[in-house]
């Protein structure tokens, strides 16, 4: 297994920029997501990763190698592609050991690797059969045995759970860490869903028009978001933003809003009179009895142990996630106060967020 280097990696289709100056290291044994909504330059990043595509300008250095313009057959890297990539007419046992076989290794050399992989993957008794009377998540893993079986230096991977109904693509989830886990193969992964990119990879990195706009471990991502657009794209509900309409000193703690104090991490830099944004997520907001911004109760979702309440304040609308046991009733007049060390501040124009003490060491892209 090898590092992935991708340095300034940029591509063009005439005029239109689809990927730019991108910047990022896969680490030995990492699994890193490719995160962002349709049309960002995910799949087109991977495709230049994976020698498929030709950079416009920019490098790709696959451990000590530079295969920037290297043919896709001259890099050991393995592509997973939806379910769909297999050979209907083969059974199991054959499309496993295809590659190998393209690779020109012996009989004896191809049953033994085909065997092991299907051990790992726990389908040796599919070995047999015809892959057209298999489950969606048996033709899954035979698709991902067929990866396996070369052994590559890293492993490409296009939405490879693109196809499956959302309950089954968790328990697929759940199976690809735990494989990762085992072979500690270094891993890129392209998805839109940000609930697989959170609940698998060691590393996300989100894309916004073809920009990396956030590399970062998922906590951080989740809990220090560098700009709005990662605030909002991470989160379910997403994170609630309140327009204020005041500057803040440096270092300042607190700020007012409908005469309501609210703490805040220590800013860094002074703001003139200018939009700020308070992104709070749904989870870090609790009812007041005393004080707090107030608001009235428009909607209740009931999740079991917690209940999505929406409060419609003076700055907006605003959704909560408050355990099921608080009351909540369409038409309450609430208070919410928000926790202080989960806020974040934005720049409303540029989106980005101001840095505090809540942002030290966040990686941009
Ligand atoms: P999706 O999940 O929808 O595939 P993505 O983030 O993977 O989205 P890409 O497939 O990388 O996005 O595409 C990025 C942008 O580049 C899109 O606007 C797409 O239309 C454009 N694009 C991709 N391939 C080509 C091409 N061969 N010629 C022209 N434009 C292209």
């Amino acid at each position: 297994m090898a590092e992935i280097r991708v340095n300034r990696l940029q591509k063009n289709f005439g005029e239109f920029v689809a990927v730019k100056e991108s910047s990022f290291t896969v680490k030995n044994g990492e699994f890193f997501c490719l995160l962002g909504p349709s049309g960002c330059g995910k799949t087109t990043t991977l495709r230049m990763i994976a020698g498929l595509e030709l950079p416009t300008s920019g490098e790709i250095i696959l451990g000590d190698d530079d295969v920037t313009f290297k043919r896709a057959s001259e890099r050991d890297i393995a592509f997973v592609f939806q379910l769909f990539a297999l050979y209907p007419h083969m059974n199991v046992r054959a499309n496993i050991g295809f590659p190998l076989k393209c690779d020109g290794l012996s009989r004896p050399e191809i049953r033994k690797r085909v065997e092991e992989t299907a051990q790992i993957l726990r389908i040796t008794d599919l070995l047999d059969k015809p892959v057209s009377g298999l489950s969606g998540g048996d033709r899954q893993r035979v698709a991902l045995g067929r990866a396996i079986v070369r052994k590559p230096m890293a492993f490409l991977m296009d939405e490879p759970l693109g196809a499956l109904d959302s309950e089954f693509r968790h328990v697929m989830c759940n199976e690809l860490r735990a494989l990762h886990n085992r072979l500690k193969a270094t891993t890129v992964y392209v998805t839109h869903d940000q609930l697989e990119a959170m609940s698998m990879a060691d590393t996300i990195a989100v894309m916004n028009q073809g920009v990396i706009e956030q590399l970062g471990s998922p906590r951080e991502i989740y809990d220090r978001p560098v700009s709005m657009f990662v605030a909002d794209f991470i989160g379910s509900p997403s994170m609630n933003f309140l327009n204020l309409r005041t500057g803040l000193k440096a270092g300042s703690t607190s700020i007012f809003i409908d005469q309501t104090s609210v703490t805040i991490p220590a800013v860094r830099e002074e703001t003139a009179e200018a939009d700020l944004v308070l992104g709070v997520r749904p989870e870090n907001i609790f009812f007041s009895d005393s004080d707090g911004l107030p608001g009235d109760v428009f909607g209740v979702e009931y999740l079991g142990t917690t209940q999505i309440v929406t409060v419609t304040t003076g700055r907006g609308t605003v959704k909560a996630r408050i355990s099921s046991d608080t009351k909540a009733e369409i038409g309450d007049r609430v208070r919410l106060k928000f926790r202080p060390d989960k806020l974040s501040i934005f720049e409303k124009s540029s989106g980005r967020v101001l840095k505090s003490a809540l942002h030290e060491g966040v990686t941009h892209g």
